[in-house]
Order: C-alpha cells, then structure tokens, then sequence
C-alpha cells in the first residue's frame, strides 16, 4: 500500500491536494481515494473497486478509444474560446450557475464555447445542482439557442429533476443524484433524467458499474473522481466495455493534478483517450509518496471490515 498526496492545479471540492492509497496485486495496480467527508460505508464501495483492479481485472473491451469532453469552468467567453480551441475535443462541458456569476456571464460562456466547437461539435452544460426548477427551466431554454446536447443536474434534487424535464426539450443528466448502486433505479423510477453519469469508485468497480448501467437502462457518461491514470484506468475500462457509448465521456481530468504516478498518463489525444491500462512507475510515485500512511491505513481497514472478503492489506501491527 502506496499513500500519494498530488497537488491540484485548480481547487476542486475545495481541496488542492487530491490524496489517496495504491495497491498492487496479482491484476495490476488499483486505486483507492475516497474523499476526506466520506465515512467507512462509503469508502467500502471505493475499496470494492480497488480490490476489483488488483485482484480481479476488468471485463473485456469492445472498443479501443473512448472520446472525452473538455470541461470549460466559470471562465470569461475569450478564455472559454480558447480553451475549447486548444482542447481538440468535439464535445465541451460548460459550467454554468456558478456562485457569483450572473445569466448573461453563463449564456456569453456557452456562445463562445458553440463558436469554437462549430456547428458539428456538442456542448452541454453542467449545473451542479445550483439552480432551482424555474431558474434552471428559463435558463436551459435560453442556453439552447446553441443547441445542447443535455443539462446536467441542473438542480439538486431527483424531483426538481423531474419537473424541469417535463418542462423543456433538452435530455438531463443525472451526476450528484447518483452516488450509490441503487441510485439510478430511483432516477428511472422517477423519470428524473435522460442520461446517467456513473463513477466507478462510488459504485463499487466496473463491474458492478455495468451492472448498474444495465439496470437503469439510460445511456450512460463515465466520469471520473478525479483519480491518477490508476484510477482513470478503471473509468477507461467502464467506457470500453459499456454495449453502447453514445456520449463523450468525463475522463480527460488527469490535467486538473500537476502530476501522475505513470510515466505514459491517461490523456486524451485529439479528443479521444486509447483504452489501455499504464504501469504504475515507481520513479514517479516516490515523487508524491507520503512518509508514514496519513491516516489511510486506518481509514482503509474501516473500509475492509465494512467490505468483508479477501483483505486487501493484512490488519495485524
Ligand atoms: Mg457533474
């Protein structure tokens, strides 16, 4: 077990060290990052996939690229243009509603984003939960002048998702609303979105993920929690073995942390990241390898005994 502490180039969920735990098994290497809020219950889940990674593997391919969006944050147009620019993907991630930003700033972002991209290219927009349903209603009518491709989580909760789906033509995307296995069940139940954004880590490993996608029945994003290329690897994998990939996935986040413990990173080529699995270099974790363990110990066994099954380290002194 490998403690990494990789600094954030942009804060991310107010933090600016993205933190977690390698583990190397008979498979390869898995990844096991948690964030600092997450309690033992939840943090079994992320363990599941670590353990899948390291002992078990993945299933088998069905593709050899998964394309990515590039995500454009609160920047101004200018910035949005150039970003998407340079990015070489053909599907962009805006994000709107944020705090201290008005309509008129989201609505000129998202123009400039659908003039970079081009008429040919796909532009969604992500709210994170921050509007409420007749804000986010009026907003996404008027956003789709520069045709979207859908909204994501506009607002916070399942039913408000509802309601705004009921009242405008463009798909939502449920991502916060799905955090456990059982979550897109109720998101179906409830007709609350049109697309589902699955993680592996929250939900236990790719296969469990599959498992989750083939039972929601909604066209499925991988994103990722923002892991090293271990952890992305996972996402890749989802990606790659999903029957039917009809979006570009949230995978090309590598270039949010200012390092990787691989030395041929998960990073998208011309909009696209190749399905393969990179080896973890060892010169290159002892850059961001933690003295002592930092508390993951502890928090690792919690998980573990929540998890039951094969330990993942031994418990003993
Ligand atoms: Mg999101």
């Amino acid at each position: 077990m490998r403690v990494y502490s990789i600094p954030m180039r942009t804060r991310f969920r107010g933090v600016t060290r993205r933190e977690g735990v390698l583990i190397e098994g008979p498979a390869g290497w898995g990844e096991f990052s948690p964030f600092a809020e997450y309690g033992p219950a939840e943090c079994a889940r992320w363990l599941a996939a670590a353990r899948e990674a390291a002992w078990d593997g993945w299933p088998a391919p069905v593709r050899d690229r998964v394309p990515v969006n590039v995500t454009i944050p609160a920047v101004d147009p200018d910035r949005a243009f150039a970003m998407t620019k340079e990015s070489g993907c053909r599907t962009a991630k805006v994000k709107v509603a944020e705090r201290g930003q008005s309509d008129a700033d989201d609505l000129a972002r998202v123009e400039a984003v659908r003039d970079a991209i081009g008429p040919d290219g796909r532009v969604r927009v992500d709210a994170n939960g921050a509007w409420d349903v007749d804000h986010a209603a009026r907003m996404i009518r008027s956003l789709d002048r520069w045709e979207l491709e859908y909204a994501e989580q506009p607002c916070a909760t399942l039913e408000e998702l509802a309601l705004v789906r009921r009242r405008v033509d463009v798909p939502i995307a449920a991502d916060e609303s799905i955090r456990r296995a059982e979550d897109p069940l109720r998101v179906r139940a409830v007709e609350a979105a049109d697309v589902a954004v699955l993680k592996v880590q929250p939900l236990g490993g790719v296969a469990a993920a599959l498992r989750v996608a083939e039972a929601c029945g909604l066209p499925v994003v991988v994103s990722s929690a923002v892991e090293t290329s271990v952890g992305l690897a996972a996402g890749v994998a989802l990606a790659a073995a999903l029957p039917e990939l009809r979006y570009a996935c949230g995978l090309g986040t590598l270039s949010l942390l200012d390092g990787d413990v691989v030395h041929d990173s998960l990073v998208p080529v011309s909009g696209e990241i190749p399905v393969r699995r990179p080896v973890v270099d060892v010169e290159a974790l002892r850059r961001w390898e933690v003295p002592g363990d930092s508390g993951w110990r502890d928090r690792l066994l919690a998980a573990q005994e929540r998890l039951g099954g094969p330990p993942v380290i031994e418990a003993g002194p």
